[in-house]
């Protein structure tokens, strides 16, 4: 700011350098002319020559000045430039006290008096506005005069010495009031310019933002409810002129945000705009408050938010609703859930959730494949859709599994349960109705084949605690279990008996770990026979050594264990123990050719490291391979053919053989059997409890032996107790049995003693 003033004194003083030093030389001009009858005229034309030339020295310099742009930083060295031509002229006219002084001559000298003080005073003036050049041009124009005038302090002198010294007085201060008016002044004007210099800058700025190309911007004036301003962007968006938008009020593009004239319009605001063309854009509008000349606008800027809406709502569906039938998934259904359960219990108002889970799918997704299984679960949701309708959300947890939540059923148990049990009923027999589906059969497409499916359902009310969702799932899901266990196409309703169930449940999981990590499974062995009683071979049979009960078979856990995942880690343990004892038995000139027979559940068999894992195991163990057979139950041959066969084969180049367990139980079809490479079909022991009895047994052991034989496999009965049941299998063509009549599965030790004799 310093600088700046100084640059505008110096534009003062120089702009009035012109008139000062000719009005100056006019003035020195009178003054020579009236004293030449007085004074030389060398001594007049010398002094005048002396002022001409200094004035025209300062007429240059001012003139550099004027005409030159002068940077901030070079102010002081003008000044001084300045300054130094004042102090030469103030010099030659003091001078004029000396050298054009006429002794004697009052009127002269009083002319000489008047000259200096007019001089004097209107450089104060002129120059006020740089105290360092008036002041001494003034004192040095009429201070020598008076001490000439005064000095021999008569008595006259005196009085005018006290008159001048009030002259001098009012003088000096003018000079400095003005002086100082002048420096406000200009700081005044610098300011404002500044001012303006900022409030142009912005503007421009406010103007370029606003007609950014991009971005569409509006200003509507609040009182008119008028769009009063708009660029192109917005023109463009709207698919109007700027004009047209001009003359429009919010409304006409349905640019409501929450409602004009209140406080909550300012901020950001998600909604939807109207454009010409009738279509709708998702927006988020910015809303600011702005005052221009009195009149109270709204500045909004509008960004289409439309694609990112539409990406939104797309990874939503994705993440929370199942692709395939477009019901909410369990991620949803569990956060639903979730505020279902807190929302009845504050409000005492029941729910319940419906776990319902489809009889044999798998098998229909197996057998008939998986396109239409997805057919079956697309129709199965929207038969389950339009029977609840709005009184419930239909969720999908994953494969089979699907859910109604019910809310609203009132705050009495009984009512809410009768409630439930209707629309619960309702959904059963719906999905219980035929499905008719188009032929896969390429040429017989238009023909609609009828498939039945059939649900199993349990149902968890909750309302009385606040219980997680997890656990309200879990409930339902033991209820749809028991709805299975007594015979499917049921509803099952969830009591505390079956959380007992659901505690021995996670209880029974953890023990199970523990005996694993503990050494608490153990292998017990039975032996297989032939027609004449002699052992061709065993069956390695898993037992968990429970240390507070007696030994638990594996029936009580082995679903368990799979559900849980540590059928992995327990199917190794068992291949690789099972190995161990045949390596040793191996050993033995009596039990050299005896095959080892190890079960291998479907979850352990379709692992993609299954063959690894046993290849790894055989290798280690470094037994005859060739004596080693796993027993694959239905459930594991069925579903990826191709991938079961790649397996089996992979297997058998190794030596292992294969053999399928509890025959006629499960669903393979003829089909299927015979592509796969198998060595044995084993019959299952509930057709052979009752062979001697049951005239539908005998049919489906014949039925059996039929197919080996055809298939060129050889056969085994288990569960032989009685002479009976051997006599009968052995006259329908069955040469190798297993069964209590035989021996029953022993524990190694024991096992080994007649084994190995
Ligand atoms: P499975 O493979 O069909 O085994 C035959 C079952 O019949 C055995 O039951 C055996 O003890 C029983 N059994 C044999 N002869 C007779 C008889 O004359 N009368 C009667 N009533 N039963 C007889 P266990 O040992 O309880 O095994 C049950 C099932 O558990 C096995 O059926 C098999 O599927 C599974 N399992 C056993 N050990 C393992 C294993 O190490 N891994 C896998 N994945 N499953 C196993
Ligand atoms: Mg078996
Ligand atoms: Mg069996």
């Amino acid at each position: 700011m310093e600088g700046a003033v100084r640059l505008e004194q110096l534009r003062v003083l120089y702009s009035g350098q012109k008139l000062a030093v000719s009005s100056g030389l006019v003035l020195a001009l009178i003054l020579v002319s009236f004293l030449s009858e007085v004074i030389s005229l060398q001594a007049t034309s010398s002094w005048f020559l002396t002022l001409i030339l200094i004035g025209i020295l300062r007429l240059w310099d001012a003139s550099l000045f004027l005409r030159g742009a002068i940077e901030v930083n070079e102010g002081n060295h003008w000044l001084i430039r300045f300054r130094l031509g004042v102090y030469a002229t103030a010099m030659v006219w003091a001078s004029a006290c000396i050298f054009l002084f006429p002794e004697h001559d009052i009127w002269h000298q009083t002319f000489i008096g008047f000259a200096l003080a007019g001089l004097g005073i209107s450089v104060a003036i002129g120059y006020a506005v740089d105290l360092h050049s008036a002041i001494p041009f003034f004192t040095a124009a009429t201070i020598p005069f008076m001490l000439r005038m005064f000095l021999p302090l008569e008595a006259f002198a005196i009085s005018m010495g006290f008159a001048t010294v009030l002259f001098l007085t009012v003088v000096y201060s003018s000079m400095w009031r003005i002086h100082h008016y002048l420096i406000e002044n200009i700081k005044l004007r610098l300011d404002s310019a500044r001012r303006n210099t900022v409030l142009l800058s912005s503007e421009q700025r406010f103007r370029q933002m606003f007609e950014r190309p991009v971005t569409p911007m509006m200003l509507i004036d609040k009182t008119s409810n008028r769009i009063v301003a708009a660029n192109e962007a917005a023109a463009k968006f709207y698919q109007y002129s700027v004009e047209q938008l001009q003359e429009m009020s919010p409304q006409d593009i349905e640019m409501s945000w929450v409602g004009l004239n209140s406080e909550q319009d300012i901020g950001s605001h998600v909604c939807r705009h109207r454009l010409h063309d009738q279509s709708y854009r998702d927006v988020e509008i910015y809303v600011s408050a702005l005052s221009v000349d009195g009149r109270d606008l709204y500045f909004a800027i509008i960004h289409d938010i439309t694609e990112r809406k539409r990406v939104e709502a797309e990874v939503f569906q994705l993440a929370f609703y199942d692709a395939l039938t477009g019901l909410p998934n369990r991620r949803l259904i569990q956060d639903r859930l979730q505020s279902a359960i807190k929302h009845s219990c504050v409000e005492h108002d029941r729910g319940c959730l419906i776990y319902l889970d489809l009889d044999h799918f798998k098998s229909i997704n197996d057998i008939q494949g998986h396109e239409l299984g997805d057919r079956l679960l697309i129709e199965v949701a929207r038969r389950m859709m339009d029977s609840v309708g709005y009184a419930g959300m239909v969720g999908r947890l994953g494969g089979d599994e699907f859910v109604v939540l019910l809310q609203g059923l009132g705050p009495h148990a009984h009512e809410a349960s009768v409630k439930a049990a209707v629309i619960a009923e309702k959904v059963r027999e719906v999905l219980s109705q035929p499905y008719f589906f188009e032929s896969s059969i390429p040429s017989q497409t238009s023909l609609m084949l009828a498939h039945y499916s059939s649900s199993s359902m349990g149902v968890s009310f909750f309302g009385d605690a606040l219980i997680p969702a997890a656990e309200l799932l879990k409930q339902a899901e033991m209820a749809m279990y028991q709805a299975k266990g007594d015979g499917r196409n049921m509803i099952r309703y969830f009591d505390p008996s079956m959380q007992q169930a659901l505690e021995d449940h996670a209880l029974l999981s953890a023990e199970l770990r523990d005996a694993l990590l503990n050494d608490h499974f153990e292998l017990y062995f039975q032996m297989q026979v032939d027609s004449a009683g002699l052992p061709i071979g065993a069956e390695a049979l898993l037992r968990w050594k429970h240390p507070e009960r007696a030994v638990v078979g594996p029936e009580k856990f082995i679903g368990h264990i799979e559900e849980s995942g540590l059928i992995v880690p327990v199917g190794n343990w068992v291949m690789q123990y099972a190995c161990q004892r045949l390596k040793e038995w191996q050993a033995h000139e009596s039990s050299r050719c005896r095959v080892l027979a190890v079960n291998v559940s479907a979850k352990q068999f379709h692992q993609n490291d299954f063959v690894e894992r046993v290849t790894t195991i055989v290798a280690e163990s470094g037994i005859d391979s060739n004596y080693l057979k796993l027993e694959l139950t239905e459930s594991a041959v069925i579903g990826d053919i191709h991938d079961t066969i790649s397996k089996m084969e992979r297997l058998r180049a190794l030596g292992l053989r294969f053999s399928l367990d509890d025959f006629g139980t499960g669903h393979s079809s003829l089909k299927y059997l015979k592509h796969l490479p198998l060595d044995q079909l084993k019959i299952d022991q509930s057709f052979v409890r009752d062979l001697t009895t049951d005239a539908n047994d005998a049919a489906i052991v014949d039925a059996v032996i039929g197919m080996a034989q055809a298939l060129q496999l050889e056969v085994i009965a288990e569960g032989v107790e009685t002479e009976a049941q051997r006599d009968i299998l052995l006259a329908k063509g069955c040469k190798y049995f297993q069964g209590f009549l035989f021996s029953k599965p022993q524990p190694v030790k024991t096992f080994e003693a007649s084994w190995l004799r």
